[in-house]
């Protein structure tokens, strides 16, 4: 029997593409089995995760979870810094679990691939010493990668922090990328989040491959630079296969068809702009107010995703649980829902994103720049206006908007507000149907939606690249 196993960082954005690319392989090389190793729940993901693991591991019999024992010290993870630092640290903890698991699983099967997140490179040295052929699952863009790669050159001839420094940087493959617009784990030199990321970008290039959920001609500046050796000079390119766009599957626990798709159901054709900021963006009361006034001025039809504000530093154990159900009247401008009923509506924390974008009401997507949700929105074919708050969204936002032509850019103040006719003006610019600007992204998005179905076609690009690998894997196995 010959098995791929998958090592996902535990987060559900994470664990659910790397479901997707086992999915995806199962589905084209049924032959094969899949493994997913996870990491005990040292941080409490809420019980998302789970129901999700149940869902998966009863309608996808191919697809095994191993848990990996929990007897590792976890009790101190709450003093660490930041997720992304915690994570590293689990998946560097589980280190000899994992080796034994690899020891265990080889027993009975053969291991043809193991396939790892970025958070779980620390497992990198044993998958090599136990010869198993090793790469990296990317589920963020090339864009992103070729920032990784890249990340070691900018570390040896900086010397300052990103943050403190006022210039544009010069990454293969990408437009100018100002420095403040970087990752936000890597902003700071001091931190642990920086070392973290910095071993990650000098162990990619040892592994057998990186895997990228994108597709050849969305980002073929990035990946002719990085197969040029340009992202990492000095080193060997990497091989790089894009097997994407990878989205996620409905997946509704409840059934039942929630209120805002039979709501859509009313409007008329690209009417309605949706605005939702992944799984982890939440704005302050203030900022939820200033949305407000600026949709409500815009005069278009809105289906708004509003989470609970944060609630401030000292609720560390909580960080990964989605907040509370938020207090729509509380929060938004006196009169706000009233006013906006016959044209708007909001749902609170969580919207069907992939079901929304793809309905037919739906004209435009204010989003944070989320890889999932920039592919989930070309492949439906919805322009997009680029709000980034987090991770590596601000760098996407510049390449959505100067390289791609995909996207609007919001643009914020200093200290990151963002005011009513900012979110008016560009609301108005997306969703107006003579508007120049709006226009040209809608043919572009257009474009790239059909190219995004080419690519998963029989013979398209993403097909052609699971095939090379499933080639070099069984002439492995035969070896
Ligand atoms: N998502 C959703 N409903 C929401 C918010 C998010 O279905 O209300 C999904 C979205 O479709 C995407 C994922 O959550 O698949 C978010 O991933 P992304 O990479 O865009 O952002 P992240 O949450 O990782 O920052």
């Amino acid at each position: 029997m010959e098995t791929i196993v998958l090592y996902p960082s535990p987060t559900i954005g994470h664990l659910i593409s790397m479901v997707e690319l086992g999915k995806f392989i199962l589905h084209h090389h049924p032959s094969f089995t899949i493994t997913i190793l996870m990491v005990p729940p040292a941080f409490n993901t809420g019980s998302s995760t789970a129901t999700y693991i149940h869902h998966i591991s009863t309608t996808v019999p191919s697809i095994t979870f191993h848990h990996l024992p929990s007897n590792i010290p976890l009790d101190d993870l709450d003093s660490f810094p930041s997720t992304g630092s915690i994570s590293f640290e689990v998946a560097h903890r589980s280190n000899p679990h994992v080796r034994r698991a690899l020891e265990k699983i080889s027993v009975s099967a053969t291991v043809s691939a193991f396939i790892i997140d970025f958070f779980c490179t620390s497992a990198l040295p044993n998958s090599k010493e136990l010869k198993i052929p090793t790469y990296y699952f990317h589920t963020s863009g090339a864009c992103d990668l070729a920032v990784f790669l890249y990340f070691p050159t900018l570390h040896r001839n900086i010397r300052t922090s990103f943050k403190d420094m006022n210039t544009i940087l010069d990454i293969p493959g990408l437009p100018g990328i100002p420095a403040s617009d970087m990752k936000r784990p890597v902003l700071d030199r001091e931190t642990r989040d920086y070392e973290n990321f910095l071993s990650v970008s000098i162990d990619m290039p040892n592994s057998d491959g990186i895997i990228v959920n994108t597709f050849e001609s969305l980002e073929t500046k990035p990946l002719t630079a990085i197969r040029e050796g340009k992202c990492n000079p000095g080193g060997d390119a990497p091989p790089v296969f894009c097997v994407g766009p990878l989205l996620a599957t409905t997946f509704r626990p409840g059934g039942a068809r929630p209120d805002c798709l039979k709501w859509l159901d009313l409007q008329p054709s690209k009417s309605v702009v949706f605005l939702c900021f992944g799984s982890l963006g939440l704005f302050s009361e203030e900022q939820l107010k200033e949305i407000a006034v600026g949709l409500e001025r815009s005069g278009y039809r809105f289906l708004w995703v509003i989470r609970s504000p944060p609630t401030g530093p000292g609720n560390k154990s909580k960080r990964f649980l989605p907040p509370p159900d938020p207090n729509l009247d509380a929060l938004l401008p006196a009169g706000f829902l009233n006013r906006t009923q016959d044209r708007g509506f909001v749902v609170k924390s969580w919207a069907p994103q992939v079901e929304v974008l793809n309905h037919e009401s739906v004209g435009g997507f204010v989003t944070h720049c989320g890889w999932n949700s920039v592919l989930e929105a070309v492949c439906a074919g919805v322009p997009m206006v680029a709000w980034p708050l987090y991770a590596e969204q601000h760098f996407n936002r510049v390449v959505l908007v100067e390289d791609m032509k995909l996207a609007l850019r919001m643009n914020e103040m200093a200290n990151g507000f963002v005011v009513a006719d900012e979110v008016e003006r560009n609301v108005r610019e997306l969703m107006d149907l003579d508007s120049e600007k709006g226009k040209k992204i809608r043919k572009v998005v257009k474009e790239k939606s059909e190219a995004a179905k080419a690519a998963m076609k029989e013979g398209g690009s993403s097909i052609s690249a699971l095939d090379e690998l499933i080639r070099v894997w069984k002439r492995g196995n035969s070896n």
